[in-house]
């Protein structure tokens, strides 16, 4: 009996090309429930996207569909020998699925040998499974990555680790899994810069080949960062729906949804986030949920955050644990990312009083590499809450401090000896950005795998840090779940709706005990590397997949979209769908469902699900169940109905009545992990796992970049064009605050790249005078406002000046994007002959015209709108070089200048009016 969706697929008068959609489209037929879309990272790569269906090495799938996780991945040998041998199909013909070939991976021909003994004949073998996003069986031919670093001799690389690694290797052959793994599948992905054009005409065109541009498949951003999942929509065939348009299937927002959106769901629409996620996600927040199972459960089953205060509120509390254990302490705005305003302090009482802050115990002996302090992002996917399913993905990012780690107090100052965020270190002259996605331990960041070999290379426990990794963040969600859970009961119609990708951020001190310091809402997705780029579109690629994008068609939608409506008029609480017996024993004839009467139709929707997307789960390691996870967690779990309590006094009132009970964890785990060996997924073991995180990227694959074509930049031309603006400037026109802010912008930006290669003491203290005297979430930190307190100049300091001017620029930017000339006003200067210079404008260029706009005007139209109170006089600009930064900081009103700057502000000391610029 065709299920409702098939009948709606049947009487559709579109008939769809869905020949060869097996390429694209896994889980279940076209028409069933179950169908999802597949992402893959290869086809990225227009280069590999056209060689695809030529190379002969392609592999032939094996079509596995409901049961697939219970088959074994066939050898690349025994693949290879279905190939066809002639008349080798088109690219497009490839693509759009209508040739029997299909794509696998296969190891580069010189690692083929070591990994097929450890990949196909150990017992391991499917831990590569066919959803891998990095399927691939062609090598990129792109062009030259990058410029490498002029650093690279004095990289941070652990050089016996080649060799050391293939001699493990060896070993491991020879002995089973239990030495160092082999390559992860991540391999050939397209690096995309920061700065590329997010789709190219090749994209788009790969698209419409794919099942899910047949099947209008849509998605909708909401302020987030798009490029790179933009990127990989639009190669798949996906279309972007904006605007008030709520009809997307998929919604992938950076900020927690509206609730209203969330209600009104469909069940094949998926998003990003859950509701109250925050939970988690907000520092005070997540270290209150974890206190609260501390004290509920025990110091000892919880002890995976540093001790923390949140500021104001237990300023009282902070000193009396300062009492008994001396700092340093370090402080964290209570909404800030990116080590905005952080700062370490020896004792409470260097922390203003009124500082809103959260305030954590430092820990004083991190792990460090090579000298460096590090610290770990590893991701995090949670598919359900109830029942309980999270999965770590296997590769991570090891981030680097740039200056060799010293606990001496002198230091607590440098943010680049203490915090390993990149967007502190990038502004360091020492840090080094390895251009090659091969290099996984060179440079400031590394993969987590490779810093497992390191340490593993060191006789570390990796087996047991990982373990340990794996609990911290099994206990961090179980601490914030039961709130999330009554959310999701409240306001999620189905259970499929939300997924949600969280960043945590760990640090590991030198025992190896990791530490949570935080997770990430929205973790970036931004990338600045060639590894960055790999780690990260292999990771949503395989996020894609395992989440499971309904492949449904807008005629089949459309159908479920009627049903719904009625369903949720009558109720949208997913737990009032309590099957009666009659509805069971129905329910379990569905084709394909493994039939457990015992079950409830919800609890086989549920098995059946997590059991098709384990199979689809690529490199995330389900890490929650597992088989020995009621034993060890199941103490936290309420007994009757499975929640993780953190409350109990709470409890009566959040899952009252009429809620039915039922115990979706212990159901869950009972039907996976049970005796009977059919059912049991014996590739999720504590040894595969660690196996898992332990393999290492592929290392030979060329990754190319493409790139934005830049326009050359013609100081020539630059000085020609300024003299036309400077004279129409002296003939009474003017800038538009909107070039006024461009041009500002684009001088700072010049100051900030001169800053970064030539450090100048004397150009620190004014910018920092101009971000103090601005105020606003690019304040320096309480420890930096004076310069003066910081003696030896250095390349930390000027980094952090720096730092703290990329940080204005980039919220500087973001306002500007408000203000548009939609068309050339009277006495202005036209738009496109401002645009021409602004094209050509070297630092200095920009810096005359905003130096006589400004003396001529007498506005600062890129700080101010032409009136208002706040506004201060317009201070005039001294003539020569850098005359207008020098006059930056009395540009701002003085409101909240801190004193002890203002003695030095020598610009008004040494201001001559005589030479005043105009
Ligand atoms: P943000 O969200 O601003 O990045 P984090 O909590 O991630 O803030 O901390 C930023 C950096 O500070 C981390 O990279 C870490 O190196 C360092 N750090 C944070 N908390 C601690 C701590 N308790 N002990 C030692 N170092 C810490």
């Amino acid at each position: 009996m065709p299920s409702s969706l098939c009948e709606a697929l049947t009487n559709s008068s579109i008939s769809f090309d869905y020949q060869k959609e097996d390429d694209w489209i896994t889980s279940g037929k076209l028409g069933s429930r179950e169908a999802v879309l597949v992402f893959r990272t290869n086809i990225l790569n227009p280069k590999i996207r056209k060689t695809l269906s030529e190379k002969s090495s392609a592999q032939v799938l094996t079509d596995t569909k409901d049961n697939e996780e219970e088959k074994p991945v066939q050898s690349p040998q025994k693949l290879a020998e279905k190939e066809p041998t002639s008349s080798e199909p088109s690219s497009k013909e490839a693509l759009s699925g209508s040739t029997q070939q299909k794509i696998f991976l296969l190891k580069k021909p010189q690692q083929c040998d070591k990994l097929d003994k450890l990949t196909f004949s150990s017992p391991f073998k499917k831990i590569l499974n066919r959803y891998s996003s990095s399927d691939t069986s062609i090598s990129s031919e792109g062009e030259e990555p990058a410029s490498s670093s002029e650093n690279k001799s004095r990289v941070l690389k652990t050089s016996q680790n080649t060799i050391n690694i293939k001699l493990a290797a060896d070993l491991s052959i020879e002995s089973g899994y239990e030495s160092i793994a082999p390559a992860k599948t991540i391999s050939n992905t397209e690096v995309i810069e920061e700065d590329q054009e997010e789709t190219s005409e090749d994209d788009a065109e790969c698209g419409i080949n794919m099942p899910a541009s047949k099947l209008k498949i849509t998605y909708k951003f909401h302020q987030t960062e798009t490029k790179l999942l933009r990127k990989l929509f639009n190669v798949h065939g996906l279309t972007e729906v904006q605007g008030e348009n709520n009809n997307f299937n998929l919604l992938w927002t950076g900020v927690h949804m509206k609730l209203d959106i969330v209600r009104n769901l469909a069940p094949y629409q998926r998003v990003n986030h859950f509701p109250r996620s925050y939970e988690m996600t907000r520092k005070d927040r997540l270290y209150k949920n974890i206190e609260r199972m501390q004290h509920l459960r025990g110091m000892k089953h919880f002890d995976i955050v540093p001790q923390t205060f949140v500021l104001p509120i237990e300023s009282r509390d902070l000193v009396v644990a300062h009492n008994k254990h001396r700092g340093p302490w370090i402080v964290k705005p209570a909404a800030s990312s990116r080590g905005r305003g952080i700062f370490i302090v020896n004792s409470p009482d260097q922390i203003p009083q009124d500082e809103q802050a959260v305030v954590s115990k430092y820990i004083v002996d991190p792990l460090c590499i090579d000298g460096h302090k590090c610290d770990l992002r590893v991701y995090v996917l949670v598919t359900s809450f109830d029942p309980l399913i999270i999965y770590l993905y296997e590769e991570g990012i090891v981030r680097l401090a740039t200056v060799k780690y010293d606990r001496h107090a002198d230091n607590l100052w440098n943010p680049c000896m203490h915090l390993c965020n990149y967007s502190i270190n990038k502004y360091h002259s020492d840090y080094i950005r390895s251009s090659d996605a091969q290099d996984e331990d060179v440079g400031h960041k590394w993969t987590l795998s490779a810093l497992l070999r390191h340490l593993k290379l060191q006789s570390c426990d990796t087996r047991q840090l990982m373990l340990n990794i794996e609990d911290l963040i099994i206990k961090a969600v179980l601490a914030c779940a039961q709130s999330i859970i009554s959310a999701c009961r409240m306001f999620v119609p189905n259970g499929n709706n939300c997924f949600e990708l969280y960043g945590f951020d760990i640090l590991i001190d030198n025992a190896l005990k990791p530490w949570l310091l935080e997770i990430n809402l929205s973790p970036s997705m931004g990338v600045d590397s060639p590894l960055d780029t790999k780690v990260k579109s292999c990771l949503m690629a395989d996020l894609l997949t395992c989440v499971g994008i309904p492949a449904y068609s807008p005629e089949m939608r459309s159908h479920f979209d009627q049903k719904w409506s009625r369903f949720r008029s009558t109720s949208c609480l997913r737990q009032a769908t309590f099957p009666s017996t009659s509805q069971k024993t129905k329910k379990s004839k569905k084709k394909g469902a493994v039939i457990n009467l015992n079950l409830t139709g919800e609890e086989q929707r549920i098995l059946r699900n997590a059991r098709l997307q384990y199979s689809r789960r690529g490199g995330f390691v389900r890490i929650f169940p597992t088989d020995d996870s009621m034993q060890r967690y199941g103490n936290f779990l309420d007994s009757a109905n499975g929640i993780p309590i953190s409350t109990p006094n709470v409890q009566s009132q959040t899952f009252q009545t009429p809620i039915i009970q039922h115990n979706y964890n212990q159901m869950l785990h009972q039907n996976l992990y049970s005796k009977d060996g059919r059912q049991k997924q014996d590739d999720n073991s504590e040894a595969d796992r660690i196996w898992q995180y332990e393999r290492a990227l592929e290392t030979d694959s060329e990754i190319p970049f493409v790139k934005k074509p830049t326009v050359e930049k013609c100081e020539v031309e630059g000085r020609r064009l300024r003299k036309i603006m400077l004279k129409k400037i002296s003939n009474g026109s003017e800038l538009t605050p909107f070039q006024a802010r461009q041009t500002f912008s684009m001088y700072l930006e010049s100051v900030l790249r001169r800053l970064t290669e030539d450090p100048k003491d004397n150009h620190e203290k004014i910018i920092l005078k101009f971000l103090n005297k601005f105020g606003g979430s690019v304040k320096p930190p309480v420890m930096f406002r004076n310069m003066q307190t910081i003696k030896v100049a250095s390349k930390a300091r000027s980094a952090m000046v720096a730092k703290l001017l990329g940080d204005f620029l980039e919220n500087y930017k973001r306002d500007t994007e408000a203000y548009v000339d939609s068309f050339d006003h009277f006495g202005m200067i036209p738009s496109s002959a401002y645009n021409q210079f602004l094209m050509h404008a070297q630092e200095s260029d920009l810096e005359a015209v905003l130096t006589l706009h400004t003396n001529v005007t007498g506005i600062m139209p890129f700080l101010y709108n032409r009136c208002g109170l706040s506004v201060p006089p317009t201070p005039p600009i001294p003539s020569g070089l850098h005359g207008f930064l020098r006059a930056l900081p009395s540009m701002v009103s003085s409101t909240g200048i801190n004193r002890e700057l203002s003695k030095y502000d020598g610009y008004f000391k040494n201001f001559d009016k005589e030479k005043v610029f105009l």
